[in-house]
């Protein structure tokens, strides 16, 4: 007979609040399908309560784990180092303890990218981005890393937007301009990629609209939404009509969680068991 080890290994999620993430429901059955024995753990944890609960992070030995509103920055001085692009975009989403040595990194981005890859090579893009809070952020830094020819930043509050500009065009080197948002947005003859990395259409807000010229969606363009709830948004629906090849926000969270679970297990999960993890809390 075999001797059976009851010790898990931990990852989880650290918010406030944090009980509607939906991380868990996805990366609970990829351990299952991969014979992990592994949890995942939603845990509420205050901003005052930041530091201690990731020293207990550390002496519990936990794998890793991702943070979420409002820690994504937060977090940053409770680790040893960051990676790279997780240094440019000033944000972490995902802390991998590397042998006790605690590495902030960003998935959100790579995430996006990663669905982007699946449909197109990224060097040489000229991609319109809009909104300009975290999710924007984590993706601008990324395509420009990638290789995006040129990057236009679309965003309601012109402060903001502008600070992401120039983050971008500064830290990548790949030219980037700032656009004003009024009315509805023209897409540039030319562009390659728009994304909406907007909280516009995200549940129960499903009926919300992003402000943009319809018409300027052109056949064979790359239109993505960050929205994973629901997934086919207005703009997904829209796009599709058009002839654009779209890329849906469920797509980019199912691989940020790929992403995740490589770097901290070092195994390959099986994204088509995400995805469909899922798809039947979203779909009806
Ligand atoms: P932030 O609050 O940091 O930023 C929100 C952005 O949306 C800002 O640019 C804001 O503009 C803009 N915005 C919101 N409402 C409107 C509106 N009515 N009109 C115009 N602009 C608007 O949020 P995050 O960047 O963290 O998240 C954005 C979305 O991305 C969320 O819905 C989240 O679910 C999704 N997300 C998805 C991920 C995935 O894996 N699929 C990963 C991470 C996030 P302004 O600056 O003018 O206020």
């Amino acid at each position: 007979s075999t001797i059976r080890s009851f010790k898990q290994e931990l990852v989880g999620v650290f918010g406030f609040p944090v009980a509607e993430n939906p991380t868990q429901a996805m990366i609970e059955p990829a351990f299952a399908a991969m014979g992990l024995d592994w949890r995942y753990l939603t845990v509420e944890v205050r901003p005052e309560d930041l530091g201690a609960a990731v020293r207990g992070a550390r002496a519990m030995n936990w794998r890793g784990f991702n943070c979420t509103i409002p820690h994504k920055v937060a977090v940053i001085e409770h680790l040893d180092r960051l990676s790279p692009a997780a240094e440019k975009i000033g944000a972490v989403n995902c802390v991998i303890n590397q042998g006790g040595e605690w590495v902030g990194d960003n998935t959100d981005g790579k995430g996006f990218l990663q669905s982007v890859h699946e449909v197109r090579p990224i060097p040489g893009l000229r991609a319109v981005v809009l909104g300009a809070g975290g999710a924007a952020r984590a993706i601008g830094v990324e395509l420009a890393l990638a290789g995006a020819k040129h990057m236009t930043i679309v965003n309601r509050d012109r402060g903001r937007g502008q600070v992401l500009t120039k983050l971008i065009s500064e830290k990548t080197g790949v030219p980037t301009d700032f656009s004003d948002w009024e009315e509805r947005y023209q897409v540039p003859l030319g562009t390659d990629l728009v994304v909406n990395a907007t909280s516009i259409g995200l549940y129960p807000d499903v009926e919300a609209r992003v402000p943009i010229d319809l018409t300027t969606l052109r056949p064979g363009m790359i239109v993505s939404d960050v929205i994973p709830n629901p997934p086919r948004t207005w703009l997904i629906r829209e796009a599709e009509t058009r002839g654009c090849q779209v890329l849906d926000g469920l797509g980019m969270l199912v691989n940020q969680g790929v992403i995740g679970i490589r770097l901290w297990s070092g195994h390959e999960p099986d994204s088509n068991v995400m995805r469909k993890a899922l798809e039947s809390l979203f779909l009806p």
